[in-house]
Parts: C-alpha cells; structure tokens; sequence
C-alpha cells in the first residue's frame, strides 16, 4: 500500500512520490506541523492551500489530550481535524525527552509525568504504536531513546542499541498494512555510529527512514555532515526523513544530502513572532521601518499576507490582533511549500547545485561543501 518512486536525482539531491492510500505526496517535501490536531491559526483548508500534502500530529500532546481514545471516538485523527491527505505521527519519544518530566528510561518503557497534570504514564515502544493506531495515521514512527547532546560516548551508544531493539519491538506490534513504519537512526554526531544504526535498521522492513537526534544544539554544519554520512547507508528505494528541521537553508542543505522529508514549527512559531520567510531572509514586521511601507512581504507570493501591505501586517501585530499570526503562519508555510516546489523542479532541470547556491546566498549564506 506503501511505494516511494525515485524519479530523477542532480547533485545528490532526490525527486519522488510517496504514494500513500490518501494520496501521493510529492518529494522533497515539508510537513506542517498539527501538534494537538490544529496547524496552529489555520482552518485545514488554508493550510491545504499553502501546497501541503502532508501533515503531522503529535503522539505526546495528542495522548495526554484528548487522549488517544477520545480521538478514536472522533471518528480518528483525519475525521477530527478534517484533514484528508496523508498525516504521518511522531513517536512520542522526542516530546517525553524535552517536555515530560521524564523520571527514568528502562529496557522496558520511558516512565514520564504529564507537563499538563503530572499524571505517570509508561510509554513502551508497544504502547506508542497502540496509541499512533488509535489515531490512525498513515505513517507511524518507531519510539526511540531521544538524548541531549553534547553526550558522552557511552551515552549515545547505550541510547542507540536501545533504540534499535524498541525499533524491532514496534515492528512487531505495528500489524495495519494501511499505517507505514519508519525507523529512526539514532547515533549522536559520530559518524561510526551512524553508520552502523543505519545498516542495522536497513535489514529491517520499515517503509521509510528517519534521520533522529538532530537539531538538538549542535552547529548547522554538523548536522549535515550527520545527515550526509547517514543517508548514505540507507536504502535508495525507501524515503528519509529529517525529523524536526529546520531553517530554509537546512531544507536546501539537507536536501542536497538526499534527504526527502521535513517538518518544523518555525513557519507557523515565527509566523506568531511578527517574522516572514523571503527569498533575502527574515523579515521582522515590529519593526519601525516598515510603519508606512505600501510593499506586499514578497511580490509574488499568492498567500493571504501579501494581499496586503508591510505596514498594514505590522499594524496588527503592534495592535495585537489575532489576524497579524494567522497571515504570517499562511505566508510561511507557503513560503516552505513552495521552496520544496522549486527543488523538486531544480532537481528534474538537474541544476539543484545552481538553485541552492542562488537561494543560499539570497539568505546571506555560503554553501556548505558536502562531504
Ligand atoms: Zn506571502
């Protein structure tokens, strides 16, 4: 039910189609994030109109409220939120490790307590596939050992064995052909380590592959060593996924290491700050200079934002109104929507090196020579 298509490559960067049973989706790709089962600010249909064709939802959040089994009573997480595409769920694992009060990690689980309630819950790898079911998504991840970094070295050998035997355990639990499992490679910044957890989950049948544990403080040019020394040892035919990233220039970057899917809150968490994505970065719409300024953010953006002016979009945000957040969150996540479009066209012209280094340097960056 599950086949990613790899179409066409141009400097180490990929084009695809995963197909799902709720539709194609088109790679490289960005997913915008529905934490609670809400894109935040945006009705489903405005978020479909940035381009998305798919989205994600959070095990953690969703667990602890509504809980699980209520979502399954509304009808699962598509019916409840009214999105028809494909939504891929994370784990549970990254959110337990940075926002639960995580009391210990055994062979067994990761016991935590709420951030909402400080009620005990056991997360098992068996319980994190139980509970991403009940909400029906189309692709699961496995549960896996999420550290800080910097870490020592027997820290992050202990956390990827671990996370290699509850990848097996959640395959096992995982029986719906119509919900996908992708196993998350693990392994801190050491390339060795990297290495051998991505081989290790390669022999195992998982539908697709994450890159994990990144985008947890170390450098940008780290992290895309660490994504370029991981996809060359996963399979070819099955699609990567950078868990959490980033940035539009970590898109750019990452994708010119082979990877096909992102997701991030920045679009929609920069979006509330008053900051809009544009092709010569960041624009901060507090401030003073925009007071009178008659300009649309970019020109040629078809988003709700740029029917209007600079000055009007920080008018509202200096007035605190509620329409300021929700017409930067649009404008953003169209502005991610439509970098993967022009990547995916770059990398079927075979000139994805040319496109990167133009919007790279639009940004006020050099590119980043992949190892
Ligand atoms: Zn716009």
């Amino acid at each position: 039910m599950f086949h990613f298509d790899l179409l066409q490559q141009s400097d180490g960067a990929r084009r695809g189609v995963f197909h799902t049973p709720r539709g194609d989706v088109q790679t490289p790709t960005f997913m915008p994030v529905g934490t609670v089962g809400t894109v935040k600010g945006l009705t489903i249909d405005q978020v479909a109109a940035t381009g998305a064709e798919i989205i994600l939802g959070n095990t953690y959040h969703l667990r602890l409220r509504p809980g699980h089994e209520t979502v399954a009573k509304l009808g699962g997480l598509h019916a409840m939120c009214g999105w028809e595409g494909p939504i891929l769920t994370d784990s549970g694992g990254f959110q337990v490790f940075s926002l639960g009060a995580l009391n210990k990690v055994t062979e067994q689980a990761a016991t935590f307590r709420s951030h909402l309630d400080g009620a005990k819950i056991v997360l098992t790898p068996e319980h994190s596939i139980e509970i991403q079911q009940a909400l029906g998504s189309d692709i699961a991840m496995v549960l896996d050992h999420v550290i800080a970094l910097p870490a020592s070295a027997a820290e992050v050998e202990d956390a990827l064995a671990r996370s290699i035997r509850w990848a097996k355990r959640c395959r096992e639990a995982a029986d719906r052909p119509e919900q996908a499992l992708f196993a998350i490679v693990q392994g801190g910044l050491d390339p060795v380590l990297r290495q051998q957890c991505a081989t290790e989950l390669a022999s195992m049948p998982f539908e697709g592959y994450a890159v994990g544990g990144l985008s947890v403080g170390e450098t940008p040019e780290e992290m895309y060593a660490t994504a370029g020394v991981t996809t060359r040892h996963l399979p070819a035919e099955k699609p990567r996924y950078l868990m959490g990233v980033g940035t539009p220039r970590d898109l750019i970057e990452n994708i010119a290491r082979g990877i096909d899917m992102f997701d991030c809150v920045m679009p929609t968490r920069n979006g509330r700050n008053a900051l809009a994505f544009t092709d010569e970065g960041p624009l901060k719409l507090r401030n003073a200079v925009h007071r009178e300024d008659l300009r649309p953010i970019m020109d040629d953006c078809p988003c709700l934002a740029c029917r209007h002016s600079r000055g009007y979009l920080r008018h509202l945000f200096n007035a605190g109104e509620m329409l300021g957040p929700i017409l930067l969150s649009h404008h953003n996540l169209m502005y991610y929507s439509r970098l993967m479009q022009q990547a995916r066209a770059a990398i079927e012209q075979d000139r994805f090196a040319e496109f990167a280094n133009s919007k790279l340097r639009g940004w006020g960056y050099e590119p980043v020579p992949c190892g």
